[in-house]
């Protein structure tokens, strides 16, 4: 078995477990977040399923193993967009609705992955849920999702689910010193939600400077004597990594208001703190969460124009 990453491995564990006692649900849900590796996990799991010899991991030699590491096993279906973007439409849930009546080609079970089930249109998510009420015994579906709470309840309520929990800022800082031989602050994981691969991605790209600049940039406007325009200009490539770093730090500074300091604060919470009052703080950490999510749904927006006007408030103003 290929080596897995660390916080993955409890997770496995119970896995394992399940399979070898034949307790795995044959409706289960895994809700993991982008950056945590899920895909590996994924992917031992796939194997250990298909393979003919054990129940709980791949023995890399039979049959089932060797079609697994060509990428043709007939009793495997992996089901996502057909474009990135995409919807999974009904005809591709439909499709695995009549492949799952069918028996298994290799006599083992027939494994189902669903991925990212949140972009499941609703008829597909009404067609997968007559199959999921009924599963077959030699049937095993695996839905995989970054937002458990956009899907239909009634999904959801059919599958065992699963949680992967990011690790601790620390223990991801502590991976990543490992990994790539210098030393990562913990506030580089803080802001990447925790996700060892977005963070070893921030590091590897660089970009740990570039929230530097930024946060002196964000904290030059707090204090009046920033170039605002200059600011919403740069904010507007990245727009949605960039904004949630300085969400993040919008939130530690509120933190520090109330005299708390941990290890993973970004660098500059405590300036921005002593720079500006909490309700301040607090009203534009909200401000600034809406805008986000209104950026990601709506992607037509004039982002630049609409965080120039989110900077002006730090000091009374508008544009908009
Ligand atoms: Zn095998």
């Amino acid at each position: 078995m290929s080596r897995l990453y660390p916080w993955l491995e409890s997770v496995w564990h119970e896995w394992q477990a399940s399979l070898q006692s034949g307790r795995f649900s044959n409706a289960a849900m895994l809700v993991a977040e982008p950056g945590l590796g899920g895909e590996q996990l994924i992917d031992v799991f796939s194997r250990a399923v298909m393979c003919s010899n054990y129940e709980h991991e791949a023995c890399g030699f039979c049959h089932s193993c060797q079609l697994m590491q060509s990428g043709n096993h007939p009793d495997f279906h992996l089901v996502k967009p057909e474009k990135e973007g995409k919807a999974i439409s009904v005809e591709q849930i439909r499709h695995c609705n009549r492949q799952a009546q069918e028996s298994s080609q290799l006599g083992g079970l027939r494994l189902f992955i669903i991925e990212p089930a949140e972009s499941m249109n609703e008829s597909a998510a009404n067609a997968l849920l007559k199959t999921l009420e009924e599963p077959s015994s030699h049937c095993l579906f695996l839905l995989v999702t970054h937002r458990a709470n956009s899907l239909l309840p009634t999904i959801t309520s059919r599958c065992q689910q699963w949680h992967l929990i990011p690790p601790s800022s620390e223990s991801v800082a502590c991976w990543l010193s490992e990994q790539t031989k210098k030393s990562v602050p913990a506030f580089a994981a803080h802001i990447n939600n925790n996700a060892p691969l977005t963070t070893l991605a921030f590091v590897d790209e660089g970009k740990d400077k570039q929230y530097s600049k930024l946060e002196q940039a964000l904290l030059d406007v707090v204090q009046g004597k920033g170039d605002a325009l200059k600011l919403a200009k740069e904010l507007s490539t990245d727009t949605a990594d960039k904004l949630t770093w300085l969400w993040f730090l919008l939130t530690d500074a509120q933190k520090v208001h109330f005299g708390v300091q941990l290890p993973q604060f970004t660098p500059g919470a405590a300036s921005i703190a002593a720079s500006s009052d909490y309700a301040l703080l607090y009203s534009q950490a909200q401000a600034l969460s809406q805008l986000i999510e209104q950026l990601r749904e709506h992607t037509g927006l004039n982002s630049e124009l609409l965080i120039l006007d989110w900077l002006f408030k730090f000091n009374g103003e508008t544009c908009l």
